[in-house]
């Protein structure tokens, strides 16, 4: 009976970050640096004021571009942190940044396309393009370049069915943040070669020196370009599952379209939380992303001193993607053996594509004390896997 089960699905093999944490279930004592997910709960008054909202019956289906204030208030939002203007009509909430990616995308290809994805990435990229009949085209990082790509590979990449090129910085799973140089370039080979960008944001507050640069903002980005975000890594809000984007009014419409006859609207209640976290002091936020600094730091001051591996500082996002290449180049069967000798988990590299093989992701996503722990148990790890 399996091959009734549609082929775009079948080839997908289950995430293997879900079943790191099913592995690590059998576990007693499991400290996990494996979910890309916020410790923090969601500011108390933000749960409050939702909850109060849904007393007030805001507990039916909503406008499926989201309600009218909370577009308007995201409006205000971007146009505060980014110098761009933009209309109700380019914006829309979705259901998680998970949403605006299967609309934006699903709104864009044909199958056959194909869309270029920089590695390692975050690996919903592939299953969502697979899911709409799409090709993704690989271009490759490496560490020895902190995993930033050479354009000249995307130019390399094109091809006559090219359709879309997948941007994100901050990056899950490498904590890089791509240079406004490159991002320049980025824009120059769109524009020249007539692709739709997606831009995935969602770590744009998260960015540990300057300030977050969007390719968005380049010289005629704006009419190609659908920047994805989302309150769940910024705003602790993941389970919430509000997401938004902005783009051409064009572009919008289309994946308004899908997002409506896929998911009708987001959530009422997840809205009015979101609502709230945009109305709130920021500052409460500000000491989230502070915080994922401080630990991004811990923790690549122990990895740089424990032998046998490599690691870049975390630029953006709450990730550490280090090398244990040294060590054993079945990252798989590395991170198996630590759960299963220290009960720590990360995630094999090979999790987000061909050259993610050699690394471990670790997010910073645990208080500072299992941190250090976290590390301790790793660095007893590594000393006796050779
Ligand atoms: N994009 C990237 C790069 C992510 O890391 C994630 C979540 O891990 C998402 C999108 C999806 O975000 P959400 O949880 O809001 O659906």
């Amino acid at each position: 009976m399996k091959e009734k089960i549609s082929k775009n699905v079948r080839e997908i093999p289950p995430a293997i970050i879900r079943e790191m944490s099913l592995r690590a279930a059998a576990y007693d004592n499991v400290i996990s640096l494996g979910i890309g997910e916020p410790d923090f709960d969601t500011p108390e008054h933000i749960c409050k004021a939702a909850l109060q909202d849904a007393l007030k019956g805001f507990t039916h289906y909503t406008p499926s571009r989201g309600y009218d204030d909370l577009i308007s208030a995201l409006i205000d939002h971007i146009e505060a942190s980014r110098n761009i203007q933009l209309k109700p009509e380019q914006v829309m909430v979705t259901h998680g940044g998970m949403g605006a990616l299967i609309a934006s995308l699903r709104a864009v290809l044909d199958p056959g396309d194909e869309v270029i994805v920089i590695e390692p990435h975050f690996p919903t990229y592939k299953a969502q393009i697979a899911f709409a009949g799409g090709t993704h085209v690989y271009v490759s990082t490496s560490f020895q370049n902190r995993f930033i790509v050479d354009p000249i590979q995307i130019e390399k990449s094109i091809t006559p069915k090219t359709k879309a090129l997948i941007v994100n910085s901050p990056n899950n799973p490498t904590g890089a943040v791509m240079p406004g140089d490159l991002l320049d370039e980025l824009a120059r080979i769109a524009v020249e070669n007539d692709l739709i960008v997606i831009s995935d944001e969602v770590y744009d507050r998260l960015v540990f020196e300057g300030n977050h640069d969007s390719i968005y903002v380049r010289p005629g980005m704006q009419e190609r370009t659908v920047v994805v975000n989302s309150f769940s890594k910024a705003f602790a809000m993941t389970g919430w599952r509000i997401g938004y984007c902005f783009g051409p009014e064009w572009l919008i419409a289309e994946a308004l379209k899908v997002a409506t006859y896929f998911t009708s609207c987001p959530s009422s209640i997840g809205q009015r939380a979101a609502m709230a976290a945009l109305k709130s002091d920021q500052g409460i936020f500000e000491g989230m992303v502070q915080e994922f600094a401080d630990r991004c730091k811990i923790a690549y001051e122990r990895l740089v001193a424990m032998p046998g591996i490599k690691v870049h500082p975390t630029q953006g996002s709450f990730y550490l993607f280090p090398s244990v290449d040294e060590l054993s180049r079945d990252t798989m069967k590395f991170a198996l053996d630590l759960l299963d000798r220290e009960q720590v988990v990360v995630i094999p590299g090979e999790a987000f594509g061909p050259s993610g093989k050699g690394c471990i992701r670790i997010s910073c996503t645990v208080g500072r004390s299992d941190l250090i722990e976290a590390m301790e148990r790793l660095e007893r790890f590594v000393r006796s896997y050779r």
